[in-house]
């Protein structure tokens, strides 16, 4: 009968709408313990080099071991994460757990070890103790700043006050890499991306998509694709490809000139051991 009251009033009943903010609700609720107890984990993404195939480095993708509801993708959490705020103590949490994790690698291969890129949410671009928290953090784990990236989309870098860029700066100073993630979908003000300390452009999966089969590929997305590879190589900036699925994707991107790629195709996010093994099996 709700509905039969026009969309405004259906909307208010909607049990599926109403179920799903309640499950939403006890999911923010349970985050702080849940980052206690530790049931969040890290699976790592390589990032692969697409001439040699090496793994230049590798992706911290964190995961929730949830006791009732299983494993969580942070498409269920982050922005509730981001929402209460938790996020800038969870994301210090990821930040720690992968500079651990790459100072293991970097033990373990030497020259040869990928680094590690974590994503940055908004709200930790704009805290203003991350650049401390960052060189805190480097010092205890010994990963050398060159071994860490950090991901940022552009809503994150552009358009905003002058703090977060201060701090990219800082970080930049320090050695640290900074990548822009799922570049071309977000606001660009590309005169001004020249001005900022970033090292990478992460071009989003969903370019990839007019790229599957190099018989039917999209002219207009190869345009697209092509025009952002030499934008960001006059910026002086390395690209990889995210979300490359087929050998069409790979080989295009290899042939523009793009550096790295991620994807399905190489590998896909897994735990410390596996990534060990995938790194060893692409050594040279
Ligand atoms: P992202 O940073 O763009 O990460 C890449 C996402 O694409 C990952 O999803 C990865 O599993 C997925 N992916 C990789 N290769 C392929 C492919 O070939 N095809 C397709 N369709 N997808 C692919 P995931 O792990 O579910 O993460 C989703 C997003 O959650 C991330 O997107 C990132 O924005 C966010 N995220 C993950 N971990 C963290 C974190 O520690 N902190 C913050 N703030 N955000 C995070
Ligand atoms: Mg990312
Ligand atoms: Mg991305
Ligand atoms: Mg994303």
């Amino acid at each position: 009968w709700a509905k039969s009251d026009g969309k405004g009033r259906w909307a208010l009943f909607d049990p599926d709408r109403n179920a799903t903010e309640v499950a939403q609700f006890h999911l923010s609720a349970k985050m702080p313990a849940a980052l206690e107890r530790d049931e969040f984990y890290v699976d790592y993404q390589p990032l692969i080099g697409l001439r040699d195939f090496n793994v230049v480095g590798v992706e911290a993708l964190v995961r929730w071991a949830h006791p009732e509801l299983g494993r969580l993708g942070p498409d269920r959490f982050i922005g509730l994460a981001e929402e209460t705020g938790l996020i800038v103590s969870l994301g210090r949490w990821v930040l720690r757990k992968a500079c651990l994790q790459a100072k293991q690698w970097q033990d373990e291969f030497g020259a040869a070890a990928p680094f590690v890129s974590v994503n940055l949410a908004v709200r930790q671009s704009r805290d203003p103790n991350l650049v401390s928290d960052v060189a805190e953090i480097l010092a205890e784990t010994g990963l050398a700043p060159s071994r860490l990236q950090l991901e940022l989309t552009e809503s994150a870098i552009m358009g905003t006050a002058d703090e977060p860029l201060d701090a990219l700066r800082a970080l930049s100073r320090m050695g640290v890499r900074i990548a822009i993630d799922d570049f071309g979908t977000g606001y660009s003000n590309l005169a001004y991306l020249r001005h900022l300390p970033v090292h990478e452009l992460k071009i989003a999966g969903s370019f990839m998509e007019g790229l599957r089969d190099a018989e039917r590929a999209d002219p207009v997305d190869a345009r697209i694709v092509g025009t952002l590879v030499d934008l960001a190589h006059a910026l002086g900036l390395t690209v990889t490809a995210e979300g490359v699925e087929t050998q069409a994707q790979a080989r295009r991107m290899a042939d523009i000139g793009c550096e790295t790629g991620q994807g399905y195709l190489f590998a896909r996010p897994g735990s410390p051991e596996e990534i060990t093994t995938f790194i060893t099996d692409h050594l040279d």
